[in-house]
């Protein structure tokens, strides 16, 4: 391992913006961009938000002194939305914005050294990857879980090219399934005629299957072409929900094999779309089986508790048992500022009721286009 103080730092800790469709948001990065360059990707494709391209890494040492901070001294911010969180010990997700065990982790060891901090601290962590080591990290079946993010198993080089190979990724799925590991298999991107059932079959005894359809940044037109020849799609496939999403009747085609597979074989799963997140059988989308403890004022655990017509009571309630209420929220949305909402709860106060809210119940899909059910208009 190289320890190299040229190489830019960035602090790895922060709440999602998502907290209210994620019942994960905790997040922890250990680099900042990704060798594994998936065609897909907004690490590397997002030009709204376009970083430093060169690589930069979490800084550990900053992780470390808060958990000092709030386990040792028992010095929890107040209103600090992280801090109450983590002192909640709500798992933390690793990778959602970079591959935590991709080619230079062999070098500069950053994740293991997180995990190492954590370790001590008993914090629980789902690592998100598509590699197929952990380059020698002190990981533990008590306190870690997997999600491996496969989008095909055909060894797509057009849209994976660094990749490590589909058979090299199954047999690190089996070595992880000996060793006692929860783990999840992620089919994100789901793309039409490529991400087939047959991944299923491939990762079978998986603790639980989520599945995401393919997103395009409509901003980076450049990427959006790319993406279109590669998966043998148009641009009519797609609708604008701030993202380009595939278009619902397309998703539910494409997810309806699956959902009845799993349905019929009793297995875990959960649809992570934004309009979706009513469907599967868990209270975190990324799979219940695979969390030590996620929120429960997550719209997929409000629609599990309480039902998809949820109401504000309801989720006022869960703030209040969580917590997190008068945290602050501010500085995750522009628009927040912008509408002067500082806490959780004015940021529900005011977002509740509103139909282009990812999750306010208005914004799930009806029942007449649940997989489960069968979609009218559609065949089968
Ligand atoms: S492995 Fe994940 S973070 Fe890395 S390029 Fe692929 S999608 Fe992006």
């Amino acid at each position: 391992m190289v320890e190299n103080f040229n190489i830019k730092k960035f602090e790895p800790l922060n709440v999602s913006s998502k907290f209210a469709i994620c019942g994960l948001p905790i997040r922890v990065d250990t680099y900042k961009s990704c060798s594994f360059q998936c065609l897909y990707c907004f690490s590397n494709c997002r030009k709204i938000c376009e970083f430093d391209k060169g690589l930069q890494v979490g800084d550990v040492g900053s992780v470390e002194r808060r958990l000092r901070k709030i386990f040792d001294n028992g010095n929890v911010s107040k209103n600090s939305f992280l801090d109450t969180l983590i002192s909640d010990r709500i798992t933390w997700h690793c990778g959602g914005m970079s591959d935590p065990f991709q080619h230079v982790e062999e070098r500069l060891g950053i994740t293991k050294r997180l995990i190492d901090v954590c370790n001590q601290y008993g914090v629980t962590i789902l690592f998100s990857t598509k590699s197929d080591t952990v380059y020698g990290a002190n990981i533990r079946p008590d306190m870690h879980a997997f999600q491996l993010s496969v989008s095909n198993i055909s060894d797509n080089k057009n849209i994976e090219p660094n990749v490590p190979g589909i058979e090299k990724r199954i047999s690190f799925f089996k070595e992880l399934k000996r060793e006692g590991f929860k783990v999840g298999i992620r089919i994100q991107p789901c793309i039409p005629n490529l991400s087939t059932l047959e991944i299923v079959k491939a990762f079978e005894g998986a603790d639980n299957f989520t599945l995401e359809g393919l997103k395009l940044v409509p901003q980076n037109k450049e990427h959006k072409e790319k993406v279109l020849e590669a998966t043998n799609l148009s641009q009519a496939d797609f609708t604008q929900m701030g993202l380009l999403n595939l278009k619902p009747e397309t998703r539910i085609k494409m997810y309806r094999p699956f959902v009845e597979y799993f349905e019929k074989h009793g297995i875990d799963y959960s649809l992570a779309d934004n309009d979706m997140h009513h469907i599967g059988t868990n209270y975190c989308c990324c799979g219940d089986a695979l969390i030590a403890k996620s929120t429960r004022f997550n719209n997929t655990a409000m629609c599990k508790i309480y039902g998809k017509e949820y109401a504000k009571e309801q989720i006022d309630e869960e703030l209040f048992k969580s917590g997190v209420r008068d945290c602050k929220c501010n500085h995750l949305f522009t628009s927040n500022r912008q509408e002067g909402c500082v806490s959780v709860q004015d940021f529900y106060d005011k977002r509740f009721y509103r139909a282009n809210s990812p999750f306010s119940p208005e914004f799930l899909l009806g029942d007449h286009i649940d997989p489960v059910c069968g979609a009218e208009g559609e065949e089968g």
